[in-house]
């Protein structure tokens, strides 16, 4: 059967937080003819793909918490109906701390949902009001209790550096803090500034100084370390080996099927998305047709190489070199570490057949990455 995973996107929210410029519906009334929609393509799609095995799902959004138990257990159902899930599949689901309820948490539970992703950014109320989350520490504190209370043993926690307000004794106090409660994996995102974006208009806009900003991220990752996560992301840390297996598939360049609005796919050589638009997704499932993908392109055996040398250089364990030549060639190989050389030893480590990023690297990694490839 053929390795596969799903990604589902749910496009709602229930405001929109200042920095961000993913598709979702501030507010809407059309959770339940998108959900339909879902279902749908989930079963078209289950037709076209028989021989697929799925080993890993995420339920992403926007904010897949935010849909009422009911809509919840519609999706799930529809996913374990339809699709041949592996038994040790990891399906994943996002939430917002504020809409999260016991009941959803027991629906996601019985419906197969084995890890849970909760958006905090900062434990500080300033900095959360300046990005506009709906949330406050408190609340996240008590959904990640509830989480626990409902038997998830996997759950992760979104972290941001760089914010308004933040300075590095603030976000310190948040990875402590964050890392306290014990979560087994832990995100921690750069904020970037999107020009479409409220952020991004703001004009009076002050954030953290790039020298302020690296050193955040390194005494953030020392500080993680020593709290017994283990990064294997440029952003991403884990207890116990729980890395997130669906991210990781798209870091190894493995296969995925995207459904609902703005979600993207790679499939057979070819990267496809669906258009930023709910209801015109809706109005084809509803006429019985998945939309056509308003981008699509073939991957190319050079494009190819250069996913795979900046994919693979995200990885703490880094690029393999012997997988760069059985795929690419030994050109290709002589050729990178002709143009690695010059980072080594400070930026980039050359060990066991691998070269990866230092921690220093990871700070400078898109100049280096543009002089690789
Ligand atoms: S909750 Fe997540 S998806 Fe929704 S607006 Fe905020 S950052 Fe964006």
């Amino acid at each position: 059967m053929k390795d596969l995973g799903l990604y589902l996107h749910i496009p709602f929210c229930a405001s929109k937080c200042a920095y961000c410029d993913f598709y979702s519906l501030p507010s809407s009334d059309l959770h339940e003819r998108y959900v339909d929609s879902l279902c749908k393509s989930i079963e078209m799609i289950s037709k076209r793909h028989k021989d697929a095995l799925f080993t890993s799902i995420y339920v992403g959004g926007g904010t897949p918490s935010i849909l009422d138990s009911a809509l919840i257990n519609k999706l799930l159902c529809s996913i374990s109906e339809n699709l041949s899930v592996s038994d040790d599949a990891e399906l994943t689901m996002e939430a917002n701390p504020a809409t999260l309820s016991k009941e959803k948490l027991s629906v996601m539970r019985k419906g197969g949902v084995n890890r849970i992703s909760l958006g905090c950014q900062s434990v500080h109320e300033n900095e959360l009001k300046r990005i506009s989350r709906i949330h406050s520490f408190e609340d996240f504190c008590e959904s990640f209790a509830l989480s626990r209370n409902a038997g998830f043993d996997n759950i992760s926690v979104d972290l941001m550096y760089g914010l308004p307000e933040q300075t590095l004794s603030s976000l310190l106090l948040s990875v402590d803090k964050i890392s306290d409660l014990s979560p087994d994996h832990i995100s921690l995102y750069g904020l970037r500034v999107e020009p479409d974006t409220p952020l991004g208009r703001d004009r009076h806009l002050v954030l953290p100084d790039e020298d302020i900003q690296c050193e955040m991220y390194s005494r953030a990752c020392d500080l993680l370390r020593t709290k017994g996560y283990l990064r294997y992301e440029i952003s991403n840390f884990a207890k116990d080996g729980k890395f997130s297996r669906h991210n990781m598939r798209y870091w190894e360049g493995k296969e995925y099927i995207g459904l609902g609005a703005a979600a993207h796919s790679y499939l057979d050589g070819v990267r496809y998305a669906y258009e930023r638009d709910a209801a015109k997704y809706i109005r084809s499932l509803e006429d019985g047709e998945l939309p056509l993908p308003c981008e699509s392109s073939k991957i190319e055996k050079s494009d190819l190489l250069e996913e795979f040398i900046i994919l693979s250089m995200r990885l703490e364990k880094g690029l393999d070199l012997s997988v760069l030549s059985e795929k690419f060639g030994s050109d290709a190989k002589s050729k990178l570490l002709e143009r690695v050389r010059p980072y080594i030893p400070k930026f980039v480590k050359e060990k066991d057949g691998h070269i990866s990023f230092t921690t220093e690297g990871f700070l400078v990694s898109s100049t280096i990455l543009s002089e690789l490839i």
